[in-house]
């Protein structure tokens, strides 16, 4: 005895019921009724007037209530794109944002692609960095470390699923390099401060991977303390940070002992990613 209901009104209904919880209700809407159909979204543009059986909309409907309560997108779908590549996310890791290609840009920048060069991206989580410079650069030898065994088990999936080489080792930081001497670190680190009131938006992610200090900055500074250690002569240390921190992190940077100490703007304007090379 359910009535008919077609793709374009079941849209209409979610965006309404998301307005004010997402700030991307349509797409958002979109996004999760093409995964409960099984299809490209392309198709509701193709066939707005299709009536999808009741468990596509049950599954829809529970979706756009989870998406309501806060939980992200991506880990509805259970994927988010990052630089090319179709990850897995599970709430484990933090979900790969678009201003991060610009710390993968930064990297592959600086090398030639067909760099033999050793890479550590230190805190990798789903593995989004480390993945996308084994592909760019694939003679490299790429390295990924993070503290949780849980992300490290989404960041190896991953790299099984893109058939890419990366070697994940669990421990913070620069810890489970030892005495390994590696040409690039590279890292997007928590770098929200305790108390930020963004972090009401960010509820559903692991805090271990936003937030560090008082001023989102006791990660970045342990890891500029660490990396003179397992660092060449001459490798870069390339950091994201928060949008107010270039100024810190290239202090902090310069403090020990980096040269060429320079920063890098993200899409929106802003100072994100900062870097050295070790003298
Ligand atoms: N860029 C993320 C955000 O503010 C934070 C990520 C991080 O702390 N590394 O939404």
């Amino acid at each position: 005895m359910s009535e008919s209901v077609d793709l374009q009104a079941m849209l209409r209904a979610a965006r309404e019921q998301l307005a004010g919880r997402s700030d991307s209700a349509g797409l958002d809407a979109e996004l999760l009724l093409a995964a409960a159909l099984g299809k490209p979204r392309s198709f509701l543009y193709a066939w707005p007037d299709h009536q999808p059986t009741s468990s596509v909309r049950e599954r829809f409907a529970d979706s756009i209530r989870a998406r309501a309560a806060g939980q992200p997108v991506a880990y509805t779908l259970g994927s988010k794109e990052f630089f090319g590549l179709d990850l897995a996310v599970t709430p484990a890791v933090l979900i790969p944002r678009p201003d991060t290609e610009l710390l993968v840009e930064q990297v592959l920048e600086r090398l030639d692609a067909g760099s033999t060069a050793t890479i550590a991206d230190l805190g990798t989580g789903s593995g989004a960095v480390a993945l996308a410079l084994a592909r760019h650069l694939p003679a490299a030898r790429v390295l990924g470390t993070d503290s949780s065994a849980e992300a490290l088990k989404v960041a190896r999936a991953n790299a099984r699923e893109l058939r890419l080489e990366v070697d994940f080792l669990r421990g913070d930081w620069c810890a489970p390099l030892g005495d390994a001497s590696v040409d690039v670190l590279v890292a997007n680190p928590p770098y929200v401060a305790e108390g930020d009131p963004h972090l009401a938006e960010l509820a559903a992610e692991p805090l271990a991977a936003l937030v560090s200090g008082p001023e989102g900055l006791d990660a970045l500074r342990t890891i500029i303390g660490q990396s003179p250690r397992v660092l060449r002569t001459g490798g870069w240390l390339v950091l994201e940070h928060g949008f107010d921190q270039g100024g810190a992190v290239r202090t902090l940077l310069a403090e020990a002992g980096f040269s060429g100490v320079t920063s890098a703007r993200d899409l929106g304007g802003h100072e994100r990613v900062s870097l050295g090379h070790r003298p």
